[in-house]
């Protein structure tokens, strides 16, 4: 490979066993590259391999071939410089805001003065000053991605690792809330893998969109997105956001029908 610093995947490959003499090729052979601070989305068709990808970058998932590195060290378990957002809502209902962003600091052993400068300067980054005491049951769905995505970021992880994080909230909110991603990551250029199943998202996140394939999970098509990187939400309704649309969503299409056709098979 070229350099060696960002993420790293050589010749990986993941398979899972299904039973006697059957296996799921969920993520065959890809071999890439997402250099330092470079924001790269995958999307495909539900069950094409994206969270098995994302969860061997993460460290939670052993690779059966190949290997990931990050800033030129090889994966072989979860890392504390490689943060982590999922679309489950994450945050703790009797903790407070303040506390919730304090809490993955905490369990990292860092001084109290420092957890809350952090804290206090992650919330501000994020958009959520002023609710610093509010418990997660009074936020909307939005708010609580907004703390579950501060507490990560007040880590200060070099790469983040998002998988499918908005997922739950309806499109608006989704969309205003990719657009927050994108003004954050300008500010805190964190190298940036993110899983999603959502082309628009994907197009207003990124500078790079791959297309994987289903089964086996390949890297079939990618996609540059020479989009201002300035972007807001307004941007999904101008003609270059739609052609890079139509572009992505043609490599979808084929794979999208093909998953669709497997897991409608009635099994014999
Ligand atoms: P996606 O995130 O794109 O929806 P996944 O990575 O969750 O896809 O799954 C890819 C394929 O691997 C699917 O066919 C899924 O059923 C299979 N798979 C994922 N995890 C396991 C597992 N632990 N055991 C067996 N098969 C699995």
């Amino acid at each position: 490979m070229c350099t060696r610093t960002g993420i790293v995947l050589d010749a990986l490959g993941v398979r899972f066993r299904t039973g006697p003499g059957t296996e799921v090729v969920a993520v065959d052979d890809i071999t890439r590259q997402i250099p330092d601070h470079h924001f790269v989305s995958i999307v495909g068709p539900s069950g094409c391999g994206k969270s098995t990808l994302l969860a061997v970058v993460a460290g939670l998932q052993k690779a059966t071939h190949g290997t990931v590195t990050i800033d030129g060290r090889r994966v072989v378990g979860p890392d504390r410089a490689v943060g982590l957002v999922f679309q489950e809502d994450s945050t703790l209902p009797w903790k407070n805001v303040f506390d919730n962003v304090r809490f993955a600091m905490q369990i990292a052993g860092m001084g109290r003065a420092e957890q809350n400068e952090r804290a206090t300067e992650t919330i501000e980054l994020v958009g959520l000053r002023g609710f610093e005491k509010a418990f997660p049951a009074e936020l909307s769905g939005g708010m609580r991605q907004r703390v579950a995505l501060a507490r990560t970021l007040a880590l200060r992880p070099s790469v983040v690792l998002m998988d499918e994080p908005f997922a739950a909230l309806d499109q608006q909110t989704r969309l205003l809330l990719g657009a927050e991603v994108v003004r954050i990551w300008r500010q805190t250029h964190q190298t940036v893998l993110f899983v999603t199943h959502d082309i628009s998202e994907a197009i207003l996140l990124s500078q790079q969109v791959w297309v994987m394939s289903y089964r086996p999970g390949r890297i079939i098509d990618v996609v540059d997105v020479d989009l201002p990187q300035d972007r807001d939400a307004s941007i999904v309704s101008t003609p270059e956001f739609n052609r890079l649309q139509n572009r992505v969503w043609r490599s979808v299409q084929a794979e999208s029908m093909r998953g669709f056709a497997s897991e409608s098979r009635v099994p014999r």
